[in-house]
């Protein structure tokens, strides 16, 4: 998908600029390095290259391949920052106020489907940090005020509930194994859409359905801004609840549009962003190989 060149949507998105992985009982978090240093970006800025990054590590988990996409995962990271796993889950919006969360069955990050709010945000402050996620509690439990220390505080300019200071902390982690799935759920969509018209048999195609079906993400919010001055043009801001929201919605234009600019190697499968609307291979090799195999299979033809 692509952001046309009067930039008439735009989002933002933090990260840092180097992570680390701590291992806490058994688990791998991936974190924001103590000394790092906070960026603001507009992830549609980078919409095709995120796709294709996070869709390279959904094929690499696909075919077991786990350190390649432990690798390509600590990439994704320092790119683009992490995928706000917490504010992305909750089906209940402003949880901090309502002090109670809400989540999906069947979600990774607790076997509850009802927990207290700072229980929850517990859950993405496993790495012990210098910088403090700070709640103040009353007597039962519900959380009267948080705050984050020693930190530029990024939503000074944004304007979000103080559930995302905590996500655009140093101290927030997410799960490596949260980002395998969703970055494998994500290309098991993917190769359903690409190879749907290809399938043979009614069963693929019935496996296809399936996928493609629960492909289902909510809660995409937006609103129309109007520019400052006479000349300016209406905006499109999307207020995404999370990059992993961002990268739902991407995924959605991307598949959806004739113009579609990230799509799978005819030859080789793997996911690849091109401008060019006709390309269908990754790379001038795959192109080549796979005339050759053309050439190939239609002299077969001529002998029979
Ligand atoms: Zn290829």
């Amino acid at each position: 998908m692509r952001k046309d060149n009067e930039g008439n949507f735009r989002t933002f998105w933090f990260r840092y600029d180097g992570y680390e992985i701590k291992e806490i009982d058994e688990k791998h978090y991936i974190t924001p390095k103590e000394n790092s240093k906070i960026i603001m970006y507009d992830p549609f800025d980078l919409a095709d290259d995120i796709l294709v990054d996070i869709l390279m590590i959904g094929r690499c988990v696909e075919k077991n391949d786990i350190e390649e996409s432990n690798k390509k995962i600590m990439e994704f990271v320092e790119k683009y920052g992490l995928l706000g796993e917490l504010t992305y889950l909750p089906l209940n919006t402003d949880i901090v106020k309502q002090n109670r969360i809400y989540l999906p069955s069947g979600n990774l990050v607790s076997e509850k489907e009802t927990l207290p709010t700072d229980e929850y945000i517990e859950l993405f402050l496993k790495c012990k940090k210098k910088q403090k996620v700070v709640m103040k509690k009353n007597a039962r439990g519900e959380i009267l005020d948080l705050s984050v220390e020693n930190e530029m505080n990024p939503l000074a300019l944004i304007d979000r509930p103080a559930e995302y200071a905590v996500v655009f902390s140093r101290a927030y982690s997410e799960c490596l194994v949260w980002i395998m799935h969703y970055a494998r759920t994500l290309y098991l969509t993917f190769e359903a859409i690409e190879n749907y018209s290809k399938a043979q048999d009614a069963y693929t195609k019935q496996i296809y359905d399936t996928r493609i079906k629960e492909f289902n993400p909510s809660k995409i919010a937006c609103k129309i801004l109007m520019g400052k001055n006479k000349e300016d043009k209406p905006v499109l801001e999307w207020n995404f609840n999370s990059l992993k929201l961002a990268i739902d919605t991407m995924f959605a234009l991307n598949e959806t549009t004739k113009r579609k600019t990230v799509k799978m190697c005819k030859h080789c499968g793997k996911p690849f962003a091109s401008q060019n609307l006709k390309a269908e291979y990754c790379s001038p090799q795959c192109r080549n190989q796979a005339n050759v195999y053309k050439s190939r299979a239609k002299n077969k033809m001529e002998e029979v």
